[in-house]
């Protein structure tokens, strides 16, 4: 059994190593899928934990942006294009999420969704929902999440624990008036969080959906930009930061569907991905 297991993770590891250094390695034999494949899928699924905890912080020190940086084409499909939002485990599922609206360009966003057979989440801002409830009423009648991100987008992090919950309870309200139903999450404007937020939405049964992909695509408003920060960004479990306020994020949602598609991944919404999610805690990916 040890030796079945060491066997296990010195293929799992020499897989995951870049190409050129795999070529270094002496062979290694491979065991037969059937007796190794238990052991590979739970090494998997802590090197992926691993990963994001990685791409947790690196994402703060490094912009996944670099600018001047030529955005390169769409991969090429690899495999048949999966339609069933990753089977029963959801296990290539990543979640696209667009904050900050709904505006003037959801509801092209939504057509495209639709078009696509994808979905996604909507983090939304109490006064623009107010405004927007036929937005809101299609999101959900489409299958999306629709998520709070707060009543005046303020820094949550700098208020007390009655303003926190004042800014999530007016969010929730408007989602509530547009849908008749409230949502499991919110998202804190900037993921500015701290022991005070994890404190109210703990007590209010909500959680906080954070990122470990930021398109940053407010900042140079590049719909290739866009979709490659996307792409390249994701893995299997991933929460993908957007704002469907900029015309050019919308511009960006077939080549991000696709190019996810053709990596094996599904697009869905925070409520497909994490079906049980703990109150009070923040997830910046699966996992
Ligand atoms: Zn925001």
């Amino acid at each position: 059994m040890r030796r079945i297991l060491t066997s296990a993770l010195t293929v799992l590891i020499a897989a995951a190593m870049p190409a050129a250094a795999h070529a270094q390695l002496p062979q290694i034999p491979r065991l037969p899928a059937s007796s190794s494949a238990d052991i590979q899928g739970e090494i998997n699924h802590r090197l992926e934990d691993a990963r994001a905890q990685v791409e947790d912080f690196s994402s703060q020190a490094f912009p996944h942006t670099a600018p001047g940086k030529k955005a390169p084409a769409a991969p090429a499909p690899k495999k048949p294009q999966p339609r069933s939002e990753g089977g029963v485990d959801c296990a290539n599922c990543v979640a696209i999420t667009y904050d900050d609206g709904p505006g003037a360009e959801t509801n092209r966003l939504l057509d495209k969704l639709k078009a696509k057979n994808a979905h996604a989440s909507f983090m939304v801002i109490a006064p623009s929902a107010e405004q927007h409830p036929e937005l809101l009423k299609r999101m959900k009648a489409e299958g999306h999440t629709i998520g709070n991100h707060t009543k005046s987008h303020r820094q949550l992090n700098t208020l007390s624990y009655e303003q926190v919950s004042q800014e999530i309870d007016a969010g929730n309200a408007a989602i509530k008036k547009a849908t008749g139903q409230g949502t499991r999450w919110v998202r804190p404007p900037y993921g500015a969080t701290n022991a005070t937020v994890d404190q109210v939405t703990r007590d209010k049964g909500v959680s906080q959906a954070l990122w470990d992909v930021d398109t940053v695509d407010w900042k140079d408003r590049n719909s290739e930009h866009v979709c490659s920060s996307a792409v390249q960004g994701a893995r299997a479990g991933s929460i993908v930061l957007m704002h469907d306020i900029h015309p050019t994020t919308v511009d960006a949602a077939d080549c991000v569907i696709d190019g996810l598609r053709a990596k094996g991944l599904e697009p869905v919404s925070m409520d497909r991905l994490l079906r049980t999610p703990v109150a009070g805690k923040r997830y910046y990916a699966r996992g």
